[in-house]
Protein backbone atom coordinates (compact mmCIF):
# COMPACT_ATOMS: atom_id res chain seq x y z
CA UNK A 1 0.00 0.00 0.00
CA UNK A 2 1.19 3.49 -0.46
CA UNK A 3 2.13 5.89 1.52
CA UNK A 4 -1.11 7.61 0.40
CA UNK A 5 -3.18 5.27 0.81
CA UNK A 6 -1.89 3.86 4.48
CA UNK A 7 -2.75 7.54 5.35
CA UNK A 8 -6.04 7.65 3.69
CA UNK A 9 -7.17 4.10 4.72
CA UNK A 10 -5.97 4.54 8.37
CA UNK A 11 -8.88 3.16 10.64
CA UNK A 12 -8.21 5.70 13.26
CA UNK A 13 -8.56 8.35 10.79
CA UNK A 14 -12.35 6.97 9.76
CA UNK A 15 -14.03 8.12 12.06
CA UNK A 16 -14.36 11.52 10.35
CA UNK A 17 -17.74 9.76 8.79
CA UNK A 18 -19.44 9.84 12.17
CA UNK A 19 -19.11 13.39 12.37
CA UNK A 20 -20.52 14.29 8.95
CA UNK A 21 -23.38 16.67 8.69
CA UNK A 22 -24.87 14.49 6.04
CA UNK A 23 -24.91 11.23 7.62
CA UNK A 24 -28.51 11.01 8.22
CA UNK A 25 -29.61 12.26 4.96
CA UNK A 26 -30.20 11.38 1.81
CA UNK A 27 -27.42 10.09 -0.33
CA UNK A 28 -29.02 10.98 -3.29
CA UNK A 29 -28.73 14.49 -2.97
CA UNK A 30 -24.65 14.51 -3.07
CA UNK A 31 -25.13 12.69 -5.97
CA UNK A 32 -26.59 14.41 -8.60
CA UNK A 33 -27.26 12.84 -12.14
CA UNK A 34 -25.37 14.99 -14.56
CA UNK A 35 -23.62 18.60 -13.93
CA UNK A 36 -26.70 20.76 -15.65
CA UNK A 37 -30.23 21.85 -15.14
CA UNK A 38 -31.68 20.38 -12.22
CA UNK A 39 -28.29 18.68 -10.83
CA UNK A 40 -27.08 22.32 -10.62
CA UNK A 41 -29.62 23.35 -7.57
CA UNK A 42 -28.93 19.62 -6.34
CA UNK A 43 -25.02 20.44 -6.26
CA UNK A 44 -25.83 23.83 -4.64
CA UNK A 45 -27.93 22.40 -1.84
CA UNK A 46 -25.27 19.94 -0.77
CA UNK A 47 -22.43 22.36 -0.79
CA UNK A 48 -24.43 24.59 1.59
CA UNK A 49 -24.65 21.26 4.04
CA UNK A 50 -20.53 20.95 3.19
CA UNK A 51 -20.17 24.74 4.18
CA UNK A 52 -21.23 23.54 8.18
CA UNK A 53 -19.59 20.17 7.84
CA UNK A 54 -16.88 19.79 10.39
CA UNK A 55 -15.25 17.00 8.75
CA UNK A 56 -14.73 19.28 5.23
CA UNK A 57 -11.29 19.55 5.07
CA UNK A 58 -10.92 15.22 6.10
CA UNK A 59 -13.73 14.42 3.40
CA UNK A 60 -12.10 16.61 0.69
CA UNK A 61 -8.86 14.89 1.24
CA UNK A 62 -10.51 11.27 1.28
CA UNK A 63 -12.08 11.90 -2.18
CA UNK A 64 -9.07 13.63 -3.51
CA UNK A 65 -7.00 10.88 -2.19
CA UNK A 66 -9.18 8.32 -3.74
CA UNK A 67 -9.87 10.12 -6.85
CA UNK A 68 -13.77 10.26 -6.00
CA UNK A 69 -14.89 11.17 -9.56
CA UNK A 70 -18.76 11.14 -8.74
CA UNK A 71 -21.06 13.49 -6.39
CA UNK A 72 -20.03 16.27 -3.89
CA UNK A 73 -17.27 15.80 -1.40
CA UNK A 74 -15.21 18.19 1.30
CA UNK A 75 -17.81 20.94 -0.67
CA UNK A 76 -16.53 20.57 -4.30
CA UNK A 77 -18.09 19.27 -7.36
CA UNK A 78 -17.29 16.96 -9.90
CA UNK A 79 -15.63 19.05 -11.84
CA UNK A 80 -14.27 21.34 -9.49
CA UNK A 81 -12.53 18.34 -7.66
CA UNK A 82 -10.48 17.49 -11.43
CA UNK A 83 -8.79 20.71 -11.15
CA UNK A 84 -7.78 20.18 -7.32
CA UNK A 85 -7.05 17.03 -7.55
CA UNK A 86 -3.77 18.37 -9.90
CA UNK A 87 -2.41 20.61 -7.33
CA UNK A 88 -3.36 17.97 -4.63
CA UNK A 89 -1.54 15.12 -6.20
CA UNK A 90 1.91 17.76 -7.30
CA UNK A 91 1.63 18.67 -3.63
CA UNK A 92 0.60 22.26 -4.63
CA UNK A 93 -2.56 21.78 -2.50
CA UNK A 94 -3.78 21.28 0.91
CA UNK A 95 -7.56 20.23 1.62
CA UNK A 96 -7.70 22.31 4.92
CA UNK A 97 -7.13 25.06 3.17
CA UNK A 98 -9.12 24.57 1.00
CA UNK A 99 -11.98 23.88 3.42
CA UNK A 100 -11.72 27.07 5.15
CA UNK A 101 -12.16 28.63 1.13
CA UNK A 102 -15.76 29.27 0.33
CA UNK A 103 -16.03 26.76 -2.95
CA UNK A 104 -19.46 27.81 -4.08
S1 LIG B 1 -18.15 17.74 3.60
FE1 LIG B 1 -20.16 17.41 2.67
S2 LIG B 1 -20.04 15.39 1.69
FE2 LIG B 1 -18.32 15.56 3.11
S3 LIG B 1 -18.98 14.63 5.01
FE3 LIG B 1 -19.41 16.81 5.16
S4 LIG B 1 -21.49 17.11 4.44
FE4 LIG B 1 -20.84 15.06 3.78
Amino acid sequence: MSTLLARVFDPSKEEWRKRAACREMEPDLFFPIGTTGPALIQIEESKRICAICEVRAECLEFALATNQESGVWGGTSEEERKILRKKWLAGRLDPAKIAELSVY
